[in-house]
């Protein structure tokens, strides 16, 4: 708690002698982040990918087997790396270590893989929320960090358009359908002021893509005509596979 404390009050020379920052992904002092070694070792996506889930494909495509018909409400998706070590270190010290500063670096980040993609429209960027009771216990909520971070980053207005209001479990059930109906109905569009026309949706991690769907499916019946979705980590554990 007092490490955190401290981090918070203080981002320089005082916290950094008394507590010298670890590395986030390999946990040695590093002084900074993220060591030169495993920045080095990020596993970013490169190359063609699946227009709407971020997917790395073999040649770019409209959507593939793995989020036809689960994804359908996204019109688009970018993600900066694969959810395998070191990015999975990282985001893990980031939601669940208190190491919320490195919500800033990693939305500037996952911003680039966005930027060539907007082709001169200016939409509004917005977050997948935690429930406020979890964002009380934790004390920040890394999605809505990661999300002003990509706002800076893009030269774009950050607004909070959604909000959860069924406190559903962690998604770590590998059951498929149970996790489909952990989401639906969790979220409200907050509507105050009228949607913009066009959203960015920003979340540290997509697995089924279930969470990013269900907001945008909630975002559209509130007005929003398109959603594009920014992640961190694209994870592939799940995969889509039938039978998994
Ligand atoms: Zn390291
Ligand atoms: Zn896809």
């Amino acid at each position: 708690m007092l490490y955190n404390y401290i981090n918070m009050m203080n981002h320089g020379t005082l916290a950094e002698l008394l507590f010298p920052t670890r590395c986030a992904a390999c946990g040695l002092y590093a002084g900074r982040l993220l060591c030169p070694s495993c920045t080095a070792r990020l596993p970013y996506i490169r190359g063609p990918v699946c227009r709407r889930c971020g997917k790395p494909a073999l040649y770019e495509v409209e959507e593939c087997e793995q989020c036809r018909g689960r994804v359908r409400r996204l019109d688009f998706c970018r993600a900066l790396a694969l959810y395998d070590d070191p990015m999975r270190s990282v985001i893990h010290r980031m939601k669940y270590g208190g190491a919320w500063r490195l919500a800033r670096p990693l939305g500037y980040m996952a911003a680039t893989t966005l930027a060539p993609c907007l082709e001169g429209s200016t939409p509004c960027v917005t977050h997948v929320p935690m429930h406020p009771r979890r964002k009380r216990s934790r004390g920040y909520d890394q999605a809505e960090l990661l999300a002003r971070a990509v706002a800076e980053a893009l030269g774009l207005p950050h607004r909070v358009l959604l909000v959860r209001t069924r406190h559903s479990p962690a998604q770590a059930s590998s059951d498929l359908s149970r996790r489909r109906e952990n989401v639906r109905g969790a979220f409200r569009a907050l509507a105050g002021g009228g949607l913009p026309p066009e959203v960015i949706l920003v979340d540290d991690v997509m697995t089924t893509g279930y969470t990013l769907s269900e907001c945008a499916w909630v975002l559209k019946k509130a007005g929003v005509g398109k959603v594009l979705a920014c992640v961190v980590a694209r994870d592939l554990a799940d995969g889509g596979l039938p039978g998994r």
